[in-house]
């Protein structure tokens, strides 16, 4: 509006329309002031002074004000205001009238123009919010010049001259006043509008026509742009066909749009369709790492050397793993850390006073896999604790060695005291009793206390020497220095004949970290470093942003991280150890004169932000949105802000975020608004992919997180039957010793046979090639390629291949076979807790229980197009697989199934509670033992008639056979739990405990006549 402006010279030019005189009272003391009136503005001579003040730089018609000595004229300009005095009496009633249609003819064309505008705006692009905002704030600017004086002239005789401005004004105030659903309306119609004009290339751009939601979601264009697109709704075909319609539609050149792909991979095929599918290739999909380097490289004038680290984790994890290797074999300090920290802090404690079940607290040990240094499984941290002391301190020791004499507890089980060390000839026993002398809820403390009691009148009878420890010495510290000085005791010339045999003092440790190494603590150390190292460079953004060549790591950012950290003495001593790694890591970065990945991305923010880089981009698309991280989302922000008028796109799932542990934070998707500001949502839900039965599993069960976004996925596959099948089938005995370094060996799914059950099926099913895929958490859970080979050349029909979840993201067969469905560490969902510092440098941890493995479990099931198949051993499964089998609607009987398989529920673990009786075949034939195997060691024995499974759920007090037609029942024992056994005496048949020794002191004497067994009422059925 300012360059329409005259200046001075034009307006002085301007033939005046008429001149206001000074007052007859001014003209008698002085220089009269004249007021030269012309039709662009007026020129005020004052004395010498002129000014000039143009129509259009008054913000309101002049004001005329009567005084004493003449007339009061005033000009408002934005600046100030402009006032004279001492003017002719008549003026206002002579020029008011004149002056205020001069200012309003020419002003009124600034609003037409404003109008016109606006209406262009609305009309000829999707109405962003940032333009909204202009619009409201301009026409504002404008209604504050014209309503006061229009409404102070409304029954002015002036007013009908008016009335042509008046509806002007109107128009404008239109857009104060606009409610969302006009918005709406406004944009809507545009949208038609566009479908309408590009139809024929939305029909064309793809193979199949493009949907409605597809086609929308290529037009909508606010400042921020969020589509969630579920699985196999066709979210590159909108990627390409958005790419293309701004081109057609020539909203953007090809070099002001920015292509965003999760990895190379994803780069690469996105241009082979926008070549194929748009003929150009002047647009080229990018990824994170090129964007990175090209701002670094137009910057700096040449292109920044990138470490190998970069996009190498493999290459990171190599040279950390030995530069860590060769701190612990250097620097006797740094071992020393190393050792105290696996010693104390591996792992986080809980005593049994944390746990409300026996088997609550060995869930604990296996899911974090709780081991001593040596390897054992322990079951506390009393346990851990001298373990580990016995082993720094070169003491040899049994875990759980057989007690020398034949003593045998209640429940008919050998005594076994906790540690037996031979060269000293001594037991161990470490009992959870506190200070107060009690043990936690969940056990009983007479029996506790008893048992304690029997073992000392053992180890008295058989005279042997055991020290007992208990969790108070723990709680105050003072379990290892006791534990040592009741050694030292015993270390006496006959038992302990060279006084070398071990002392209070470690031995050095440089002897134990062949041990570690070899049981992998070393290693899974290592890899943690790994993933600090990048974690931690990412977190310190802010830190080091404008500071990247000479990082320094502040103690600042330390106390951050530690404060957020849940265990804050694990975390700080994580640090110690980190600290020299990552100081060698940057060392090693500038020595070779290169950057990581991190350090690029922190480049170029840095540039983009302080303006060096000018980003050449007013539309950037982001891929895979869901998995991206908050650095990489502060580089997309910086270069939106960066670029007038630049809007972002983003595609994602946030059912199928699945990098958390890599730094992924899908609260940017879920609070995408949040972070980017006026957002519009939409959503893609039709999926060509997989049918409404395997739909309806999904959705149901990944909404069961109540944080994901809820969406309702329809398919354009119909099918009447569950299409997510669940074969149960007991794990190979066999491979129950099966370790991870051990990776030859078979996996269950293989050893049992179920795959090849599924694959039989699948083949009975199918009578042209198909694709199936077989699926896993963890890639050592899936069969060898050697395997899969054979599998493939045994089914000639079904192409086969084996992915982890992860792998198989963005990616479809017609069939999916799921494994390694068990519990713990290495199941799945994986019970392994990420360490406190780890935890600490992730994205906040989602409240809901395993979100993220729950929505790897979505990304498993929804790979498959006509079926996924689930193989479980029921007496293993996670909670997945039972909230499958109560909670959704998938099949359940497609194949057999043994009596223990389908009656896990009635077979719990009466000792430990959670865990699940299974079938197992020993040296005396079957038997049924505790899931929570080793730790819990209850065993159970099967029917006596038929070998079956039997339950103790039915019938408090007997344990019943689970084979229905075998109706076998037999009582327990009210003492003890055991089963009965029925035996004659002269006075008649009686049922008596199994746990019947003679006079042995834990021999169990109950005994119940079979005529007073109180057989529970369905008993007619057991004849
Ligand atoms: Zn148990
Ligand atoms: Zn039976
Ligand atoms: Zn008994």
């Amino acid at each position: 509006m300012n360059s329409n402006s005259p200046t001075s010279v034009d307006i002085i030019e301007q033939q005046s329309v008429f001149n206001i005189s000074a007052s007859i009272f001014h003209r008698f003391i002085g220089i009269p002031t004249t007021i030269k009136v012309c039709s662009r503005g007026v020129v005020i001579d004052v004395e010498n002074n002129s000014t000039n003040i143009s129509w259009q730089d008054l913000t309101v018609p002049p004001s005329f004000h009567l005084s004493f000595f003449g007339q009061i004229i005033s000009f408002k300009t934005e600046k100030r205001n402009y006032v004279y005095s001492m003017l002719a009496y008549s003026a206002k009633r002579k020029y008011k009238n004149m002056c205020e249609q001069l200012w309003a003819s020419a002003n009124i064309h600034r609003v037409e123009s404003l109008l016109t505008a606006i209406e262009n705006f609305t009309t000829n692009r999707y109405l962003r919010q940032s333009t909204l905002e202009r619009i409201q704030l301009a026409s504002k600017q404008e209604l504050v010049r014209w309503l006061p004086w229009l409404n102070a002239n409304r029954s002015s005789n002036a007013a009908k001259s008016l009335a042509n401005i008046s509806i002007i004004v109107q128009r404008l105030s239109y857009y104060q006043i606009w409610n969302e659903q006009e918005i709406a309306d406004s944009r809507e119609s545009y949208i038609a509008e566009q479908l309408q004009i590009h139809k024929s290339f939305f029909d064309q751009v793809e193979s199949d026509p493009l949907t409605q939601c597809q086609r929308r979601a290529c037009i909508i264009d606010n400042d921020n742009n969020l589509l969630l697109a579920g699985a196999g709704t066709g979210k590159t075909s909108v990627m390409v066909g958005r790419t293309g319609y701004l081109l057609k539609s020539l909203q953007g050149k090809s070099e002001e749009i920015l292509l965003l792909a999760y990895g190379r991979k994803a780069a690469s095929e996105m241009d082979d369709r926008i070549r194929e599918k748009l003929s150009t290739d002047r647009i080229s999909a990018t990824t994170f790492h090129s964007l990175g380097l090209s701002i670094i490289a137009q910057v700096e004038g040449k292109k920044p050397k990138i470490s190998a680290f970069a996009e190498d984790e493999k290459a990171k994890l190599a040279w950390i793993q030995g530069y860590f290797d060769t701190l612990i074999n250097d620097s006797a300090h740094y071992r020393e850390l190393v050792v105290d920290y696996l010693t104390n802090y591996e792992y986080i404690e809980r005593s049994a006073f944390d746990f409300k079940s026996l088997g609550e607290s060995y869930q604990y040990f296996n899911d974090n896999d709780i081991r001593s240094f040596k390897g054992e499984q322990v079951r506390n941290f009393g346990q851990l604790y001298i373990a580990n002391a016995l082993f720094s301190h070169g003491i040899a020791y049994q875990y759980q060695a057989k007690y020398g004499y034949d003593v045998q507890t209640t429940a008919g089980k050998q005594y076994q005291p906790d540690f037996f060390l031979p060269e000293l000839n001594v037991y161990i026993d470490y009992h959870e009793i506190d200070h107060n002398g009690n043990t936690a809820t969940y056990i009983d403390d007479d029996t506790y206390l008893q048992r304690i009691e029997w073992q000392r009148a053992a180890h008295e009878n058989y005279n042997t020497d055991c020290i007992e420890l208990n969790y108070a010495q723990q709680q105050e510290g003072k379990l290892i220095s006791t534990l040592m000085q009741l050694l030292m005791e015993r270390k006496t010339p006959v038992q302990a004949p060279s006084n070398e045999l071990f002392s209070t003092e470690p031995i050095p440790t440089e002897f134990m970290t062949d041990t570690l190494k070899e049981n992998g603590k070393i290693t899974t150390l290592a890899t943690l470093m790994c993933q600090l190292v990048g974690l931690y460079k990412a977190a310190c953004l802010e830190i080091s942003l404008g500071n990247t060549s000479n990082r320094r790591f502040n103690n600042a950012k330390h106390e951050e991280v530690i404060a957020a950290s849940l265990a804050p003495k694990q975390t700080t001593r994580a640090f110690t150890l980190l600290n020299p790694i990552l100081t060698a890591y940057e060392q090693h970065l500038s020595n070779s004169g290169e950057i990581d990945f991190e350090d690029m991305i922190n480049k170029a923010l840095s540039y983009v932000k302080t303006d060096k880089f000018k980003s050449p981009w007013r539309y950037i698309m982001v891929d895979e949105f869901q998995d991206i991280s908050e650095p990489r989302a502060r580089l997309v922000k910086a270069l939106r802000d960066n670029k007038k008028e630049c809007s972002i796109f983003a595609v994602g799932d946030d059912w199928q975020a699945i990098y958390r542990f890599s730094g992924a934070d899908v609260s940017l998707t879920t609070q995408f608004a949040r972070y980017f500001g006026a957002t519009t949502q939409s959503a893609l839900m039709q999926t060509f992919r997989f049918n409404n039965q395997i739909a309806k599993v999904a959705t149901d069960f990944i909404s069961k997180n109540p944080a994901q976004i809820s969406k309702s996925i329809s398919s354009i596959k119909q099918v009447d039957a569950p299409a997510v099948s669940l074969l149960k089938r007991e794990s190979s005995q066999n491979n129950m010793a099966k370790t991870m370094s051990n990776k030859t060996m078979i996996i269950d799914e293989m050893a049992n046979g179920a795959i090849d059950e599924v694959l039989t099926a699948i083949s009975a099913k199918v009578c042209k090639p198909i694709t199936v895929y077989l699926l896993a958490r963890f890639w050592f859970l899936l069969p060898t390629s050697i395997d899969i080979k054979r599998l493939n050349n045994q089914y000639p029909l079904l192409a086969i291949e084996g992915q982890s979840f992860h792998a198989s993201k963005g990616k479809e067969a017609d069939y999916v076979i799921i494994i390694g469905m068990k519990k713990g560490i290495h199941g799945f969902p994986s019970a392994k807790t990420t360490p406190a510092i780890h935890e600490a440098l992730l994205a906040k941890e989602e409240s809901f229980k395993y979100a993220e493995e729950r929505r790897l479990f979505y990304v498993a099931l929804t790979r498959a197009k006509d079926r996924a198949y689930i193989i479980a051993d029921m007496s293993d499964s996670n909670n997945f697989v039972q909230e499958l089998v109560n909670d959704h609607h998938i099949e359940l009987n497609e194949f057999d199934s043994t009596t223990s398989q389908s009656s896990v529920a009635d077979l719990p673990c009466m000792v430990c509670d959670t865990g699940l009786l299974k079938k197992r075949t020993g040296r005396f034939g079957t038997f049924y033992a505790c899931s929570n195997s080793p730790r819990c060691q209850h065993k159970e024995k099967p029917c006596a008639n038929c070998d079956s499974p039997m339950t103790r759920k039915r019938y408090p007090g007997f344990k019943t056979c689970l084979n229905q037609p075998c109706k076998n029942i037999v009582p327990t024992c009210v003492q003890c739990n055991a089963e009965m056994v029925l035996r004659k005496s002269n006075k008649g048949e009686f049922w008596g405990c199994q746990n019947y020794r003679g006079n042995d002191p834990m021999s169990c004497k109950n005994s119940v006549d079979n005529a007073n067994i109180n057989w529970p009422e369905l008993i007619t059925e057991y004849p």
